[in-house]
């Protein structure tokens, strides 16, 4: 396998707290991890479980972000380089692909099988430049006259954004310097670049199945909006980590670029957008092995639309959600706080627990089995 793999590979992300300054800092991983349960970010933080990564579909993505990022940077970098050159920018993606495979050492059936997937590999790469690459590529050598290039180009660039938190500091406590009324909240993009006066933040992905009723709707108002409320109403059944953890990763990503965006002096750039593009759907694969010919089909998904609320909007100007933010606040400050009770219960018990990996040593869970069974 390969050996450079993302935090979010290797299971739930933890919080730790900064060194340097104190303050408090939490992945989106593990803000996801606690809208599941609250328990299992405990597992995950306090106790280090870590739970196995999904190997095949994580290192095939892993190959393909790191030739996709180092083909960007070469060509925005490189004088060499014709930035309006589809053919010269996947040639020298796919170059870098087939030494990446070349270390790769997943097992596959049969060499005819192994070359088969190195080639839909090298076909994703020729359907992201011509669905996306060209397009980003501009913007990144546009952004790199404002900046450096290589700042933001991963694989993984870390964003990140400061978030009030409501923590309870004792009064005794009030007048010194404190960090504990705020925390750094943090998330991975893949790259920046810009459209027009937008800084736009790229992530790669596997497949766009996490988004669940996001990857159907373009935007909040409606059911996104219900889902999200209905979620935190306790009168209500609705549980839907997925959705919620989604769009606090919206959230966290919108409010990173915004911060980078005032850290390199991007004088030009106004709003900020967050992109996912999935890379590995078998769905949108197609292969004619009469012909020997694989075709692969790229959507990109723009998030920004789904989690922006246009009232807040026309108050800040900038792409925001009160209600999320909000949202997002009190669950950073309740997994901060080390409040780790599995609530509510019911419907963790019911959504949760049976794909959970740390259900043979949660003693919630096999306390809940046993009055379950009535023993
Ligand atoms: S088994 Fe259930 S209660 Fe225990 S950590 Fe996992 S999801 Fe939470």
């Amino acid at each position: 396998m390969t050996d450079s793999r993302s935090s979010r590979d290797e299971g739930v992300d933890q919080p730790v707290h900064s060194q340097d300054t104190g303050q408090p800092t939490l992945t989106v991983d593990g803000l996801a991890a606690y809208l599941e349960c609250p328990r299992k970010f405990q597992f995950a933080h306090e106790r280090s479980l870590r739970t196995p990564p999904d190997d095949t579909a994580v290192d095939r993505l892993e190959l393909l972000r790191i030739a996709i990022c180092d083909g960007l940077r070469w060509a925005a970098t490189t004088d060499d380089a014709a930035p309006d050159d589809p053919e010269q920018l996947i040639r020298r993606m796919q170059d870098r692909l087939r030494t990446l495979w070349e270390g790769h050492s997943e097992r596959f059936h049969s060499a005819v099988q192994r070359r088969h997937e190195r080639r839909v590999m090298e076909a994703t790469i020729e359907a992201y430049v011509d669905h996306c690459g060209i397009d980003h590529l501009e913007g990144i050598t546009s952004l790199s006259t404002q900046s450096t290039a290589r700042e933001l180009i991963g694989p993984t660039l870390p964003v990140a954004t400061t978030v009030q938190i409501g923590h309870n500091v004792p009064d005794e406590e009030q007048s010194a310097p404190d960090h504990r009324s705020t925390a750094r909240l943090t998330a991975e993009i893949d790259y920046a670049t810009v459209d027009g006066s937008t800084i736009v933040g790229v992530k790669l992905l596997p497949t766009p199945a996490h988004l669940g009723l996001l990857r159907y709707r373009n935007r909040w108002d409606g059911d996104v909006e219900q889902e999200f409320r209905d979620h935190f109403d306790s009168e209500s059944e609705t549980f839907d980590p997925g959705l919620v953890s989604s769009l606090f990763e919206i959230s966290v990503v919108l409010g990173g670029l915004r911060t980078l965006r005032d850290q390199l002096n991007l004088d030009s750039v106004r709003t900020c957008r967050y992109v996912q593009v999935p890379l590995l759907d078998r769905q949108d694969r197609t292969v004619n092995r009469f012909r020997d010919q694989i075709s692969v089909d790229i959507e990109s998904i723009d998030l920004t639309d789904r989690y922006l609320d246009h009232h807040t909007f026309g108050l800040t100007h900038e792409h925001r959600n009160r209600t999320v933010d909000d949202r997002l606040q009190t669950i950073a400050g309740r997994a901060i706080d080390a409040e780790y009770e599995p609530v509510p219960w019911e419907l963790i018990r019911r959504e949760s627990c049976s794909d959970c990996p740390y259900s043979v040593c949660c003693s919630d869970y096999i306390e809940g089995e046993v009055r379950f069974d009535g023993k």
